[in-house]
């Protein structure tokens, strides 16, 4: 059966604001959901399981390898992240619209296998405040920071492999910027058949 909602996937170099910009758009477009990654990852001060991700050992994330429960899964920043094959194919089945905040490695894989996905990525609007955004959300320890900054130059060089480019540097602009990709999709002849079939059928009919 055809998937009737879309899939998104929403990259960006750390601390460029993904996070911030997906959570907005949730907040207003009640037909996007988000995907929550399981990842090996210690969870952070204010982020609470199994909304911002589903924390699991090594042990618990090698298992779900084993059982081919990951639509993809990648290594970032020494930690490993996956996402759920079951929970996306069944939003996608609703008729939602799912995003994939997962890195370029992710990215890659998710192409391969759902070529009609479409993805973002989202530049911040200089180095300095990349690193000020990251130090500024008093997440992270100082060697952790530097470790995700040193690697900010080659996450960004796969920006090419991505189809939208969005700049966060107001974050009105950029949000709506997002929202306007999620938007138009939705405006495409064959969205806009299935969902307004009785309104052609009246059109059409003749009088
Ligand atoms: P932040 O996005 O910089 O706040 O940091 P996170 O620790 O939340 O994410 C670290 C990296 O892992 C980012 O590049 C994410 O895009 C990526 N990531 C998160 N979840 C997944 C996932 O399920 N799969 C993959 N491949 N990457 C993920
Ligand atoms: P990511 O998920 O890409 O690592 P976050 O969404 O956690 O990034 O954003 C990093 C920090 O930058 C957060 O503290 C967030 O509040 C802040 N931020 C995001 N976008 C903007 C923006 N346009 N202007 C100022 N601060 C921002
Ligand atoms: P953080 O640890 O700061 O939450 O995330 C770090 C990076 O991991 C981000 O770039 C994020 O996009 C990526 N990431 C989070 N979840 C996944 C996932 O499920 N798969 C992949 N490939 N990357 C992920």
């Amino acid at each position: 059966m055809k998937h009737l909602g879309h899939l998104y996937i929403v990259s960006a170099p750390s601390g460029a604001g993904k996070t911030s910009l997906v959570k907005a758009l949730l907040e207003r477009d009640s037909q996007v959901v988000v995907s929550v990654s399981h990842t090996t990852r210690p969870r952070r001060e204010g982020e609470i399981e199994g909304v911002d991700y589903n924390f699991v050992t090594p042990e618990q994330f090698e298992a779900k390898i084993e059982k081919g429960q990951f639509l993809e899964y990648a290594e970032v920043f020494e930690n490993k992240y996956g996402t759920s094959q079951v929970w996306v194919k069944e939003q996608l089945d609703k008729g939602l619209d799912v995003i994939l905040e997962i890195d370029w490695q992710g990215a890659e894989q998710v192409r391969r296998l759902m070529p009609e996905a479409r993805s973002v990525f989202i530049l911040p609007p200089s180095r300095e405040v990349l690193e000020r955004r990251l130090r500024g959300r008093g997440t992270d320890t100082e060697e952790v920071i530097q470790r995700r900054l040193s690697k900010t130059v080659s996450e960004i060089s796969h920006y090419t492999e991505f189809d939208y480019l969005i700049i966060n540097d107001d974050f009105e602009t950029a949000l709506a910027d997002l929202s306007s990709v999620f938007r138009s999709a939705r405006l495409t002849q064959d969205r806009q058949q299935q969902r307004h079939e009785a309104l052609l059928a009246s059109l059409l009919s003749k009088l």
